[in-house]
């Protein structure tokens, strides 16, 4: 079976890239996959895993639960619409995407209608590229004081993704700017509270991991 090796092989290369490897979560990214798919890595011990659109994400987790799969949690790792956001707010394990303040009210809103606290990471246009979501640092600590006014969001820590480069020193660049980033949060607003880092995807989470990743998100390595 490709897809339980392909995760293995992952699994070593977390112990072997990643200066605290028993803090990473390597969570499959199953947007390439149907349900079926989705179980395999669950067998395969991935219990915790990855989608990028809320439709997909229902649709698959309805057929799992009604194969008496009820344990898997699942993040939202992709662009969310405010509109969609009622949708997962009951049951989503970890949104990865919050990039304004309006997405992260309606979390909070939703989360506090179900009677929970959700987790979530602001997600950093590191690199500043034009064409990508995420905060810019600057509307980030513009925006962060309202953030932190949300009692029904848990803000964990931050995400983002690399360029879309084959130069290894300008991504080792934007993870390890990431990294320094939480670590300037946590000293002037989060009080050592913002642990997670979801970077790395399946062409750069070597050099995630050894920048600092907590959260891997892969998704052709493993399904393709
Ligand atoms: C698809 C996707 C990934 C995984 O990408 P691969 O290159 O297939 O590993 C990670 N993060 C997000 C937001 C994605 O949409």
């Amino acid at each position: 079976m490709k897809i339980k090796e392909n995760i293995l092989e992952l699994k070593d290369d977390i112990k072997k890239y990643s200066p605290n490897p028993e803090k990473v979560l390597l969570l499959p990214t199953t947007k390439y996959v149907d349900a079926l798919g989705v179980l395999e890595v669950v067998k395969a011990g991935c219990k915790v895993v990855g989608e990028n659109r809320v439709q997909a994400l229902e649709e698959k987790r309805e057929i799992l639960n009604s194969l008496g799969e009820k344990d898997i949690k699942w993040h939202f790792i992709g662009n969310l619409q405010k509109n969609k956001v009622k949708y997962i707010a009951p049951y989503i394990d970890m949104i990865h995407s919050v990039n304004k303040i309006s997405l992260a009210k309606e979390i909070d809103k939703r989360a506090k209608q179900n009677n929970r606290r959700i987790d979530v990471l602001l997600e950093v246009n590191i690199s500043n590229e034009e064409s990508k979501e995420g905060y810019s640092i600057k509307r980030l600590y513009e925006e962060l004081p309202d953030l932190l006014k949300l009692e029904n969001i848990n803000i964990c820590g931050l995400m983002t993704m690399a360029p879309f480069t084959y130069e290894e020193e300008d991504i080792r660049k934007v993870f390890s700017d990431l990294l320094k980033l939480k670590d300037q949060l946590n000293k002037r607003y989060f009080n050592g509270k913002l642990v997670e880092l979801s970077m790395g995807m399946t062409n750069d989470y070597k050099i995630a991991l050894f920048e600092g990743a907590t959260i891997l998100r892969v998704g052709s390595k493993i399904f393709k």
